[in-house]
Formats: C-alpha cells, structure tokens, sequence
C-alpha cells in the first residue's frame, strides 16, 4: 500500500484540557471504549458469517490485553472483523476523530464536571487521554486484504503504512504517557479489566510480559524436573455467560447463590431474588437479591452493577434506579439505555422512568406473591427485609400501595400479624424499645392485646406514614401513653370519689418533688406492683421525637407528662398516712422515690437525676435499717 500521512482538524490546545478534567473522574474510560470495540468487530465478523457473508471457521473468538511494562505499551487484540486501508481512513481518521470533534464542540465552555462525568461518547479518540502514541495494526476478514499499520502521537496527524501482522483481527498498542503510568502496573491493570469486564461476552485474556518471561526463564531453569510439565493453557478473566443471561426457568437455587458470591465476594447467603428478564417494552435482564442483614442495626447499604451489553457501566446508577432499590444487591443490564448521552439528560428521559417503574412492580409482585403464596417464609425474612419495605412505602406510594397488602407487623409474642390481624386498628399498642418498656407490657399480659415491636431507624416515619394513608382508621399509641382498661384491676373496690381524693392529696407534693407545676397526677388501682407510672401523650412525645431528630433541644413537654398513682400498691395507700405522721421530710423521700421509679420505667435518666435517686435511695435504706 502506498505510506500516507495526514492530520485531523481537532486542536489540541482546546481538547486537552476538557479531557484532562474529565479523566480525572473517568480515566478507565479508555479501556471500555477499545474493549468494547474489540467486542463489537468480533460480533460484527460473526454476524456476517451467521448471515453467509464471510467463509471463516473459527473456533476461539477471544480478545487479548498484554501488558509490556518495559515497553510501556498495553495492546489490545481482538480476532474480529479488522478493517482494511480504506476502511482505517474512514473509521478512525473519520468518524473516530469526527466524534471527537463533536464531543469538543458540545461542551466547549462547559468545564461543570456534572456535565462532562458520565458522558461516554468519545470514542477510540479516548485513548489518547492515556497515550502519548497509539498504533493500529490490523487486517480485514476479507480475503487478501492487506494488513494495515495506522500510528499517531498526538491525535492530530496520524501516517498509515504497511503492517508486518499475519494474523486476522486488530491490534490497539498503547504508549502509555508519563502521567498515566499506574496503567503499567500488571495488579492495577487486571483490577481495572475486572472491575468491567468480569461478563464480557467474549473470551478475554490477560498477558503480563515480564510475568511470563519470568515464568519461562524459571522453566528453563527447572528443565530437567518439569520436563514432562505443560505449561498451563491460559484461562479468561472473564465470565462470558452471568446467570442474568440464562433463561429462569434453567436457573438454580444454588446457581443464584454461586452468582452472588462471584458479583460481590460476600459470603452470606442472600434471602431470595427476582431474576429480571424483560424483552417488551424494552431490554433489561438482571438479578436483584434481598441481602440478609448481619444485625438489626445494620445499615441497609446495597448495591446494583449496572451493565451495557454485558459491560460495566457503574454502581446504583441513581438516574435509572429508584433509590429505594439501591438497597438490594444485584446486576441489572440495560441494554437500550443511552448511555452514551451525560446523566443529567437521562434523569429526564421517559424511557427510563419505564425502568424503574417496572422494576418496582417486579419488586413489589415478588414480595405480595411471597406474602400469598408462602407466608411462614416472608414472615421468617421480615426481620431483614422490613426496613426495606418501609423504606420503599416512604420513597414511592405508588409502591406502598401495591405492597400494602403484605405490610405486617412483628408482636412482643414474636407473631407476625397485618394491620387487619392486629386488633383494635384505632389503637395499635407498640414498644419502641423492649427493655425500657417492659413494665408497661408486663400489664398487658393475659390481656390478649398484640403489642407491635417497632424499633427501627425507619418505624417512627412509617408509623406516621401508614397513619397518614389511612386517616381517621389507624392510630399507633406506644404502650406507656395511656392507662387502658387492660390495666386496671377491675377487682378493685377503690371509687371514683377515693381515687380523685388519693391523687389530688398529693398532687401538690409530686409537681414540686418533679419541679413540674404542670404535671398531672391521675390514681387508678392497676394490676401493676408499681406504685406509679408515668405517661406521655402519643401526640407529645412523638412532636418531642421529631423535634430531636431536626437538631432542636428543648421542646416544652412539661404540659404532657401524667403521673398515674396505682391505689392498689400498698407504699401509695399507706403516703396519706406518712404525711399526716408530721414526718413530712420522710414522705417527700417516697414521694420522691415513687417518681423516680415511675420515670427510671420510662426513660432513661440523666446524671444529675440519677445522682438524686441513688442518693435517695441510700437514704431510704438508712431509714428502714434504722427503724428496723
Ligand atoms: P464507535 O465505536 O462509537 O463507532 P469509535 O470511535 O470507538 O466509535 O470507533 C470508530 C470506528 O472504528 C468503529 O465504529 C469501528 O468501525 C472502527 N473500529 C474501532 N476499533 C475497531 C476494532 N478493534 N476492529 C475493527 N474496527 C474497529
């Protein structure tokens, strides 16, 4: 072929520096943009031969990188389809350089990283972020085609030559720059090829050249030992067909663990999965897995591997995932997507908003089939899947209300009941917190009453938020804000008249032994031994809650705070009596003691008030040692 030499209309001096900036962000981008392509010249060659137009019978269709770190060159060699001179001239110093050109004049004066992070457009042209010369050595499928050297320092000029390659297929050889060297490092290197190419469709090999002289040279060495030793054939780095690919009906159990353990290195068997498999109306395979959570306190923190054609594009792509579902784990791959335009354009895009409302469908199906179909399983998987669903009912009603059905709720007697199965819907009792409320459940035993267990980061909104979808219908009232009838001991023989006679005897004395001068002091005889409990309003408290939550200290709750005496507890039947004995300093100290207990069953104390109860305390021992 007759030697040519010529040079592309971009300028450097405009280029560079949008796509040092970028770079910055997305620098493996090279790598995707020539793998792909290697890709995409191997499917193109199988094509033709699929459709009769090539006569080639090929048996290993495989994409190779080797790694040159003396020479400072990867290369990248595919044995598809090649190009011949007049094909190099127009595909590369064409439409490659054109498409840089385009990707120049788009965002020239635009240097917002949001706009330029994602934009995966550039092309064969992203080599030369990482190179300062790159040479094509290819030759066409087609038969007597010439081989083809194509080489270019800057991206500008390039000179296309005769190439000495014999085989079929192209070669990509990188020169890799001084400011991109951690490329040259054989660990860093075959990261990055796993990191995107872990499912490639096509075989794809890794060759280390220092690597494999070493290995030769120890060959040599141990000759005589080995002789009879093959050198062990390499293997891909690559996963050609993941699960996602193969239909669900052909798919395991253990399949879909064994492919949750290679996605994400976690041993910890998920609880179950959808597998994705969408032809209408647009492409989408995948597999999203429900994590089991290592603790009730874990943080649900998932994450899901977008891919393009079996090609990694990123993780919880929050532009085509609802963010609810970036809780799971999984791979979805999108094949449609157009991703080759910047993030900001596909949040708008209603092609996408079709993706997440379909995957959500799927999502929530899978869950309301589990609920109908096999209960004692979800209800086993509730733990870990709850805050999940919560957190999906927050984010998206419309998801809530496909799942609301099979939204249930854990007891204290460890059933899992829904809202219908629960009781008097106008008055859930909860606990926020087993052990602090554990006196107040105590006087629901035997009641028959269903106490919800609703401590999670999440259940204070969702309480609000079922509450809220279902108004006037559904009320939540934690179990210490009301003294309900299943407290009282209806075999007491106490009156009205005696109770508010007990309570307004002493109200006087426990609003200054509190400091609360708006304290409410209520008896009731209850099935408690406890002298006292203490209520707060549902209202009060959970206005009290949020308010803690937005940072504000302080919020007046004095007004909802109730003490409610138990006129069956002997200490309270006998307090009129000490306070008439004229030992008023005594009296105070039970009164004192009552209060303390009544709010230690309620809530934690602070420092200074648990200094006071102590000291109390000791004195108290003092005295009935004392007198006895
Ligand atoms: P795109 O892949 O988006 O078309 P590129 O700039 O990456 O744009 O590549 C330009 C063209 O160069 C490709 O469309 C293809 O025709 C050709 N090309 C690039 N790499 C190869 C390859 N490894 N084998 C054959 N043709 C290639």
């Amino acid at each position: 072929m007759e030697n040519m030499k010529g040079s592309v209309s971009i300028s450097t001096e405009n280029i560079f520096p949008i796509i040092k900036k970028w770079l910055y962000s997305e620098k493996d981008i090279f790598l995707r943009e020539v793998i792909s392509n290697a890709s995409d010249a191997i499917s193109k060659l199988k094509k033709l031969i699929s459709v009769g137009e090539a006569d080639i019978d090929e048996q290993d269709w495989h994409i190779e990188v080797s790694l040159d770190k003396e020479a400072g060159t990867i290369t990248v060699y595919d044995n598809g389809i090649g190009m011949t001179a007049d094909e190099v001239v127009k595909y590369i110093n064409q439409i490659a350089f054109s498409g840089a050109k385009d990707f120049l004049e788009k965002y020239q004066g635009k240097t917002d990283d949001a706009q330029i992070i994602g934009h995966f457009g550039l092309g064969f042209y992203s080599v030369f972020m990482v190179s300062d010369k790159v040479e094509i050595d290819t030759r066409s499928y087609i038969e007597g085609s010439e081989a083809v050297h194509w080489e270019s320092n800057t991206g500008m000029d390039f000179a296309m030559s005769e190439s000495e390659i014999e085989n079929r297929g192209t070669y990509i050889t990188l020169h890799i720059s001084e400011d991109s060297k951690e490329y040259l490092d054989a660990y860093k290197l075959r990261e990055t090829l796993r990191k995107y190419f872990s499912f490639l469709p096509i075989d794809l090999y890794f060759t280390d050249v220092e690597e494999e002289q070493k290995k030769a040279a120890d060959r040599d060495k141990d000759k005589d030992k080995d002789k009879d030793k093959e050198p062990e054939a390499p293997k891909p780095i690559n996963n050609t067909a993941p699960l996602w690919t193969k239909p669900v009906k052909d798919c395991t159990d253990e399949e879909y663990k064994e492919f949750y353990r290679e996605l994400f290195h976690d041993y910890n068997e998920p609880l179950f999965w959808i597998h994705l498999n969408i032809d209408y109306p647009f492409n989408l395979k995948g597999i999203l897995y429900f994590p089991k959570l290592k603790s009730q306190y874990d943080t649900l923190e998932g994450v899901i591997k977008v891919y393009y054609n079996q090609v990694f594009v990123a993780d919880n792509v929050k532009e085509i995932l609802p963010e609810f579902l970036m809780l799971l784990k999984g791979a979805i791959d999108c094949p449609d997507l157009p991703l080759n335009v910047s993030r900001s354009f596909l949040q708008n895009d209603g092609y996408v908003n079709k993706i997440a409302t379909h995957i959500t469908k799927k999502v929530a199906d899978k869950l309301t089939g589990m609920f109908n179909t096999e209960r004692e399983t979800y209800c086993k998987y509730w733990d870990d899947i709850n805050p999940f669903v919560k957190f999906g009912c927050l984010k998206d009603e419309n998801f809530y209300d496909k799942v609301k059905e099979a939204i249930i709720f854990k007891t204290t007697e460890g059933e899992y009941v829904t809202l219908d199965e629960i009781g008097d819907k106008n008055a859930i009792h909860y606990i926020d917190d087993a052990v602090q409320q554990a006196q107040y459940v105590n006087m629901y035993k035997d009641s028959g009453i269903k106490i919800a267990v609703l401590d999670g980061p999440l259940d204070m909104h969702f309480i609000n938020f079922i509450e809220y979808k279902n108004p006037g219908k559904v009320k939540f009232i934690r179990v210490d804000a009301d003294v309900t009838d299943t407290m009282k001991d209806a075999a007491s023989s106490v009156t009205k008249e005696e109770l508010e006679a007990l309570a307004s005897g002493l109200a006087d004395d426990f609003k200054k032994i509190s400091g609360n001068d708006k304290l409410t002091v209520k008896a009731e005889a209850m099935k408690s031994h406890m002298p006292a409990v203490m209520l707060l309003s549902e209202e009060g408290r959970r206005m009290q809650e949020m308010a803690k939550m937005y940072g504000s200290l302080g919020f007046p709750t004095d007004n909802d705070v109730t003490l409610v005496l138990n006129a069956s507890n002997k200490t309270v039947g006998r307090l009129k009596g000490l306070k008439d004995s004229g030992d008023s300093e005594y009296a105070e100290l039970v009164c004192g003691q009552i209060y303390d207990l009544a709010k230690l069953a309620h809530q934690p104390m602070e420092a200074g008030e648990m200094t006071r109860f102590i000291e109390r305390s000791a004195e108290i021992l003092d005295r009935i040692t004392g007198e006895k």
